[in-house]
Parts: C-alpha cells; structure tokens; sequence
C-alpha cells in the first residue's frame, strides 16, 4: 500500500500553474493509489470563491483525464478553498483551523505539504506565518515546497533564504527546478553510473566537449513584462541549464539518495570557474534579441517591451568545471527564443582516436546525444566499416527512443516532483549550496552585461541564434552539432 497520508495547502491556488501542472499531478497520484482517502487540499488566493466553485474549477482542470464522473467527484471532494491575502494576519488564523479540523477529519497524522505557488516576493512573509500562526504541526512533517525564481541575483537568493530558514530547515525545503522531473534528465545518472563504457569514458581523457541546447521557438508571449526583467540568463542558465551541467560532472555518489547526490552536485557548482573580468566575460560567452520578421514581433515590438530593450532572449556560453575529471573539458551551452526548434538536448563529444589508421578523412568523433525533449531518447555515433568495395569507415547511429506507449505513461516532471516531496526525498530539488553557487556564476556576467549595451536585434526568428553563438565553438576548431 503506497498510500501517503498529507494535507497539500496551496499558496496560489487560482493560478495558471496549479491549474495546468499541480492539480492533474494531484489527480495522476490519485489514480496511481499514492492518494486515496487520506489526503486533503486547500487552496489560498485572494479571491473569494466557495468550495463548490473551487472543486469546479478543479474538475474543470483534470476533464482530460478522468473517465469516471464519480472517480472525479471522490477527488474533488478533498479540495478546499480559503481566501487569502498574503499580509492578513486573521487569514492564517482561519487557515489554521482548517487545516487542524482537515487533519482530524482525513486522519492526516500532522503532515503536510506548503507548495507556495505565487510570486516569489511573497516567500518569505508565507513562511513566516506558517510558523508563527502554528500552521506548521509537530506531529507530522512540513515541508516548504517553493517554485522559481529564487532570487534575481546572488543577494536577494541570500535575504529570501536567510527568511526562510529561520522557518524551515534547509532538509524541509523543496527548490522546485521543473528540469529535475524530466524523464531524460533523470536518465543522466543511469547512464553515467549504471554503465562500465561510460563511466569509464566520462572525463577529460576522453570527452572533447560538451554541448547543451535548450531552445525555445516561441516568443516572450504574455511573460514579456517579468522577462523584461530577467532575461535568458537568469530564466534559463541560472537555474536549468546549471542544474544539468552539474549532473553532467558531478563525481559519482556514495549512493543514491539525496544527501550524497546533492553533495555532489554541489562540488561541482563549486568547481564552476567564475569568470570575472569583462574581457574573459565577452571571450566566453555571447548575446542576443530576436529581430521581427513578416508578421513575428521583434523582441522590442512586443507588448510590455522598451524599445530599446538590453534584454538578452538568447544565450551561448563556454564554461569550465574545474574539477579533476572535467577540467580542460569545454561545456558549451545555448538557450533562446523564436530559435529554430523547440528542443532540450545534450551532445557529449569524445576525443578521436589517437591516430587513424585508415587514413580516412571523415572520420567522426564519437557522440553520445540524450534527447530530453520533445524526443526522448539516446544516440550513440560510431564508426564501422562502411558496406562497400574497398574498406573506408563511415558513421552509424545507435539508437534508442522511448517508443509512444512508454512515452505516454512518463510521468509528468510535476507528477514527479510532487511524489518525491511527499516521499520526503529531495534529490531532484536543488539545496540552497546549489542556488547559491550558480548565482555567483550568473551575477558576474549579468554585471557586465547590464553596463555594456548589446548590439540589438542580432538573430531572426527561425535560426538558431546570432553568429557569435557560432563563432563561439569555431574559435576552440568546434561547431554546434545539433543544427537543425
Ligand atoms: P499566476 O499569476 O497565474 O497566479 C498567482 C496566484 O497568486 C493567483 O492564485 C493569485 O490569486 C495569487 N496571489 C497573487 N497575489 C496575492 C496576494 N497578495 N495574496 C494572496 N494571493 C495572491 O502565477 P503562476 O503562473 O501560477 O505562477 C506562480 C509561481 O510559479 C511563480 O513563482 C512562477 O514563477 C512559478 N512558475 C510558473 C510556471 C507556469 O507554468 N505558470 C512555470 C514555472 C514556474
């Protein structure tokens, strides 16, 4: 019996997120058995619905899922609603009693679960009264689960995090970075540790480079306000793309739990080599805003923009962990708007042979690609003896690709991320170590960028980003090897 026995109060309950990803996960677990009576969910906003209305707007929110009126009925019957305003003193007193009569009533054992769904700028006052209107039980375990962005720099993450640990310990916080939940991010562990050829191989004896791409071909779309103030790299390199390099050259764990995967990562966060000069800065990595083109809106034509906006929708860097095994190793990564494709994957190249006996000039390096989205999957380029007359080599592909049916039953990140914090394991959350090192990484490029203005619009919708992006790898003799 899996059955976990939480009461789920969700700051945000109105939202676009709980709409879209937290309450079908919910109902996901629901099927799955991982929810069954004991369970009950309040959801907080400002406005002032009725629990009927907010059990509606719930259902509404599964009707894709759900084949049974009654199985759907049952669930939304746990769901209820408390208006909320985050300052108002009064409101977490109400909440509290509610949540003390939900856990008599559901039998919930003092557990329970704090998803704080709402703009991070409210964190620190929620945390606070959980604890001081004794929202928080001690008889079952409470834990603070917070969405992105922690922080828009190295500072604030340090004030929101001092707020919050005088509230929640640092094992009861659950930094939710979605990427984490990815089935193919997952995978990098096995396949780094569960295999004898890649272990073996996975160091800078072997591996050439690394290259990571996460592009986007949409726009800004409605978040052009919040990107204004963020830009690529704080929406995208601070958080997932680090997380992935991290799990890229971690050293391996003892085991695998959470402690011993995250001290890991952290060392590799640590190893991280901070660029600090303006030069280095603008030797490894580069900018840019998509221009318009027809009907698309340039990044400054779009609503909520300046139009002489200095926000980067584009990113590509080089970047160094200085450990022993991945020192010397370039780790490329790019991530952008309106690029070619939608994808997220990752290309380990290894070093060529140390010398080539066939004298074959085109010869390929060895590559293994993991396809994190929207394929899911692996490839790994070899070289084999090309079926013909005469003996040259050519490439081949070994592949994998989770076939539909498998694909279809993949647990959504949320679904995920959702079971690991009521299981209490928080390996694919990121520790505070992780958020900190990553920012001080981040903040001394944003630094110089925010004083120096970027020659933009530099690339057009439908490419994947400005020249310097390829003039980045061609000065290192290297080239991007996914160009779609
Ligand atoms: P949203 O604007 O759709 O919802 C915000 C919620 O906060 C609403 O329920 C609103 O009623 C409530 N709220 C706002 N001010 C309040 C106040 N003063 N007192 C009480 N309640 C108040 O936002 P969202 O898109 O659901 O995002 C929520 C969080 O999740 C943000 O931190 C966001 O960065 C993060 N996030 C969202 C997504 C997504 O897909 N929507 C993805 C990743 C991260």
């Amino acid at each position: 019996n899996n059955e976990q026995k939480a009461l789920f109060i969700i700051f945000g309950g109105t939202g676009d997120l709980a709409k879209r990803k937290l309450y079908p996960s919910l109902f996901r677990l629901y099927q799955k058995g991982y929810l069954q009576n004991k369970f009950a969910v309040i959801g907080t906003a400002r406005r002032e619905w009725s629990d009927e209305h907010y059990r509606n707007v719930v259902k509404e929110s599964i009707k894709d899922l759900y084949l049974s009126e009654k199985v759907a009925d049952d669930f939304v019957s746990h769901f209820y609603y408390q208006a909320h305003h985050v300052s108002d003193v009064e409101h977490y007193k109400t909440l509290q009693k509610l949540a003390d009569e939900l856990d008599k009533k559901y039998a919930l054992c003092g557990n329970r679960l704090f998803y704080l769904a709402m703009s991070p700028r409210f964190f620190g006052e929620i945390s606070r009264y959980l604890k001081t209107e004794n929202i928080v039980t001690d008889h079952g375990y409470n834990r603070l689960i917070i969405e992105k962005p922690f922080g828009r720099d190295l500072a604030s993450a340090q004030i929101l995090n001092k707020e919050i640990e005088k509230y929640f310990p640092e094992e009861s916080v659950f930094r939710i970075d979605h990427y984490l939940g990815k089935e193919m991010i997952q995978n990098i562990s096995a396949i780094r540790f569960g295999n004898n050829i890649f272990s073996a191989l996975w160091n800078n004896r072997y591996i050439d480079n690394i290259q990571i791409t996460l592009s986007e071909a949409l726009g800004v779309e409605e978040r052009a306000g919040y990107y204004e103030t963020a830009g690529a790299l704080r929406d995208m390199v601070q958080n997932h793309i680090l997380q992935i390099v991290a799990l890229l050259t971690m050293n391996a764990p003892i085991s695998f739990n959470d402690v011993d995967i995250r001290r890991e990562k952290i060392s590799a966060l640590k190893a991280l080599k901070v660029y600090s000069t303006p030069e280095e800065i603008n030797e490894n990595f580069v900018r840019g805003q998509y221009a318009g083109l027809g009907d698309m809106k340039g990044y400054r034509e779009e609503k909520d923009t300046a139009e002489d906006s200095n926000i980067e929708t584009f990113v590509a860097g080089k970047l160094y962990v200085d450990n022993m095994n991945f020192s010397d190793v370039p780790i490329y990564i790019r991530t952008g708007k309106r690029m070619a494709v939608k994808t997220t994957r990752i290309d380990i190249v290894f070093k060529q042979v140390p010398t080539n006996i066939f004298k074959d000039s085109g010869m390929q390096a060895n590559m293994l690609t993991i396809n994190v989205d929207p394929q899911e999957g692996l490839n790994l380029r070899i070289n084999a003896k090309e079926v013909k007359p005469g003996f040259h080599t050519e490439s081949i592909n070994l592949s994998h690709l989770h076939d539909i049916e498998t694909k279809e039953n993949i647990p959504e990140a949320y679904e995920k991320l959702l079971l690991d914090a009521l299981l209490g394991d928080a390996t694919n959350f990121t520790h505070w170590e992780e958020v900190n090192y990553s920012w001080r990484f981040v903040d001394a490029i944003r630094h110089v960028w925010d004083l120096e203005p970027a020659d933009f619009p530099n690339y057009l919708p439908g490419t994947m980003g400005p020249k310097c992006s390829d003039e980045l790898l061609a000065k290192d003799g290297n080239h991007w090897e996914f160009n779609p």
